[in-house]
């Protein structure tokens, strides 16, 4: 029987990229749109940043309210998940939008160089963004953009502020930061068995190792993400035309790793969230 894995798409990011790829959605009814198409097309999870009319990284607690209305209209079950990290935010704002209670939230559990930048998340922020999740019922979903944050999650745990079961994140192939290679992506599976027993996972390959990693992390256990935030391409030579298409084309790699799309609520059931709202 195939295993049922969970497809995210990630669909906006914070850098501006328009230009580069005028598939990425901006304003809030792109992006329902584009999230529309992409659930139709067997993504169960949306990860969501939103943006200034400008295309600059916003915190506006409105814009997201009008995102997680457009959604609950058009894909009622889709498990919405908020992003609380992102360059260009005032760090006291970033979890501005938790008080509307999204089913999940990205939290990044430590800091790391990216191509050219600092990604700061300083220990009291990651502390107090921690708490409001656990104050409003938010799944966290834990960024590990270096292996000193899974240890630092599992710390989390240890001090009551992350309730286990666990949703992490490993994030591979930015510049700097962890390299997308098979053998560090096992030691971090064998590390996470320990540190956080029961954890979900997924292994998510930005750029031009997005495939690569999709189809590791469906090999090894894993749920998938993809998305224009990502990748902006389908290939070397070919601009992704949607989200949706970034989706289909993981979903494609169902048949050779013996998986299949879950659906919502097998999806809900598996993290361990409330039932759609
Ligand atoms: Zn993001």
């Amino acid at each position: 029987m195939p295993r049922p894995a969970i497809f995210a798409v990630a669909i906006t990011g914070s850098i501006p990229r328009k230009k580069d790829n005028p598939a990425v959605p901006v304003t809030p009814d792109e992006q329902i749109e584009s999230t529309h198409e992409a659930y139709e097309a067997g993504a169960v999870l949306a990860h969501i940043h939103v943006r200034n009319p400008d295309e600059s990284s916003s915190s506006d607690p409105a814009l997201f309210a009008q995102i997680q209305e457009g959604l609950r209209k058009h894909c009622p079950d889709m498990i919405q998940q908020f992003s609380t990290g992102g360059r260009g935010r005032d760090p006291a704002e970033r979890g501005s939008s938790l008080r509307l209670k999204p089913d999940m939230a990205s939290l990044a559990t430590g800091s790391v160089n990216f191509k050219t930048i600092v990604y700061e998340n300083v220990p009291s922020l990651v502390d107090d963004l921690a708490k409001a999740m656990l104050n409003y019922e938010i799944k966290p979903e834990i960024e590990i953009f270096d292996l000193a944050m899974l240890y630092n999650a599992a710390d989390l745990v240890k001090r009551g502020l992350l309730k286990p079961p666990a949703h992490v994140q490993f994030v591979l192939g930015i510049p700097n930061a962890l390299p997308p290679r098979r053998k560090v992506v096992e030691f971090m599976l064998s590390e996470l068995e320990e540190f956080l027993p029961g954890a979900t996972w997924t292994a998510a390959g930005i750029g031009r190792h997005q495939r690569e990693m999709a189809r590791l992390s469906l090999e090894l256990g894993g749920h998938v993400r993809t998305g224009l935030e990502d990748n902006i391409k389908l290939d070397r030579h070919t601009l992704a035309p949607s989200n949706a298409a970034l989706v289909k084309q993981c979903i494609a790699l169902c048949e050779e790793t013996d998986t299949r799309p879950a659906t919502p609520a097998e999806a809900r059931e598996m993290l361990d969230l409330r039932a759609a709202a």
